[in-house]
C-alpha cells in the first residue's frame, strides 16, 4: 500500500516517535535535493498525524490509503503559479482562511506546500502569521531545496528535516522492486544518477538528458586527459541549444565537484560518472580544480545572461584546458 521510501529510515523513526508522543510540529519542512523523497516524506507525515490505526502510520486504514491516493479532504497541495513556481498571496489567503474551518473526515488539516523555492517575500509573509500561531488542527509542511528559501522569521517557526540521498544500491532496488525498471536500464540509471530515485526515474524518460550525462561523461574524460579538441568538440555539439548547454555544465560542475572529492578521500556521488571523474581525480590540483569551476560558473552566468552560446562554449573550453 505505502510506497517505500529509501534512505531516511531516521527521518521516519522521528516522524512515528513524535506522534506516539503526541508532539507532532505543526510546520515542518523537507529539505534536500530534488528527487531525494521530499514529496513521499510530506505524505509520510500526513499520514502519520491522521492515521486511525494502530503503530501510525499503518498504511491499511481508511485515511492511510486516502493519503496514499491524494484524495484525502484533510491533506491539501496548495497550487503552484507564476514564472518561478511560487505561490501567489491569494492561495497563501486562500489557504488561512480554510485553515480556520474544522477538518472534515478527522481531527487534523495538513497543508503541503511543494518546491518553496520560489516563493517570494509576499507569500510568505502573509503566510507568516498562520505558521506562528496555527490553529491546534493544523500542520502546516513545506519543502524546498534548502532552508535558505525561507525568510528567518518563517524559519524559525520551523521543524527542519533534513533529506538524505539512498545509496546506490537502494536507488537500483526502488527502480526495479517499486517501478517495474528493467535491469540494465535500472544500471544505467543508477550510474548517472547515483542515489536519487527521482532524477533516475526522470532520467529514464529522457532520452535528452540521457545524451548530456553521456556527453558530460566524456568531457570529464577529455579533461582528464587533456584532450583539448575533444573537450571543444563536445561542448561545440551543443552550441545550438542554450538550454541543454545549460544543464550540461551543471552536470560538469557535478563531475568536477566528485572529482575533487574523491581527492580527500569522500565518497562522492553527485555527479554522473563516477569513473571518468575518478580519472579526473588524479594529479588534479584544488587551484585548477577551482579555476575550472569559476570558468563553468562564469559561462553558465553568461548564457543565462543570452551570450552566444557558440562564443561561451568556445570560450570555456579554452580555459578548461588551459
Ligand atoms: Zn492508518
Amino acid at each position: 500500500m505505502m510506497t517505500p521510501i529509501y534512505g531516511n529510515d531516521a527521518v521516519l523513526e522521528q516522524i512515528r516517535t513524535m506522534r506516539a508522543r503526541d508532539r507532532m510540529p505543526q510546520a515542518v519542512l523537507f529539505w534536500g535535493e530534488r528527487g531525494r523523497g521530499r514529496r513521499s516524506l510530506a505524505r509520510y507525515f500526513a499520514m502519520t498525524a491522521l492515521c486511525n490505526g494502530e503503530n501510525a502510520p499503518c498504511g491499511e486504514c481508511p485515511s492511510c490509503r486516502k493519503i496514499a491516493q491524494d484524495i484525502h479532504p484533510d491533506v491539501m497541495w496548495p497550487e503552484h503559479s507564476g514564472k518561478r513556481g511560487g505561490f501567489s498571496v491569494e492561495t497563501v489567503r486562500h489557504v488561512i482562511s480554510d485553515a480556520i474551518v474544522a477538518p472534515n473526515d478527522g481531527d487534523r488539516k495538513v497543508y503541503i506546500f511543494t518546491d518553496c523555492d520560489g516563493m517570494d517575500i509576499r507569500p510568505q509573509n502573509t503566510l507568516l502569521k498562520l505558521t506562528e500561531e496555527p490553529p491546534a488542527h493544523v500542520l502546516l509542511v513545506f519543502t524546498a531545496l534548502s532552508r535558505s528559501a525561507f525568510l528567518e522569521t518563517m524559519l524559525s517557526r520551523m521543524m527542519p528535516i533534513a533529506v538524505r540521498p539512498c545509496t546506490p544500491e537502494e536507488c537500483r532496488r526502488a527502480l526495479t522492486q517499486d517501478h517495474g525498471v528493467r535491469d540494465a536500464d535500472a544500471d544505467a540509471a543508477v550510474s548517472a544518477c547515483g542515489g536519487n530515485i527521482g532524477q533516475a526515474l526522470a532520467w529514464l524518460e529522457d532520452s535528452d538528458m540521457q545524451a548530456l550525462t553521456r556527453c558530460a561523461a566524456q568531457i570529464t574524460g577529455a579533461l582528464a586527459q587533456k584532450n583539448a579538441y575533444s573537450v571543444l568538440r563536445l561542448l561545440a555539439g551543443y552550441e545550438k541549444d542554450r538550454q541543454s548547454a545549460l544543464t550540461l555544465l551543471e552536470l560538469l560542475d557535478l563531475q568536477l565537484r566528485d572529482a575533487l572529492a574523491m581527492q580527500y578521500g569522500q565518497n562522492a556521488c553527485a555527479g554522473c560518472d563516477r569513473r571518468s571523474a575518478e580519472g579526473l581525480s588524479r594529479g588534479l590540483s584544488v587551484s585548477r580544480a577551482a579555476r575550472m569551476h569559476e570558468a563553468i560558473r562564469d559561462a553558465w552566468e553568461a548564457l543565462d545572461a543570452n551570450v552566444s552560446t557558440r562564443i561561451v562554449l568556445a570560450a570555456l573550453g579554452g580555459e578548461l584546458v588551459s
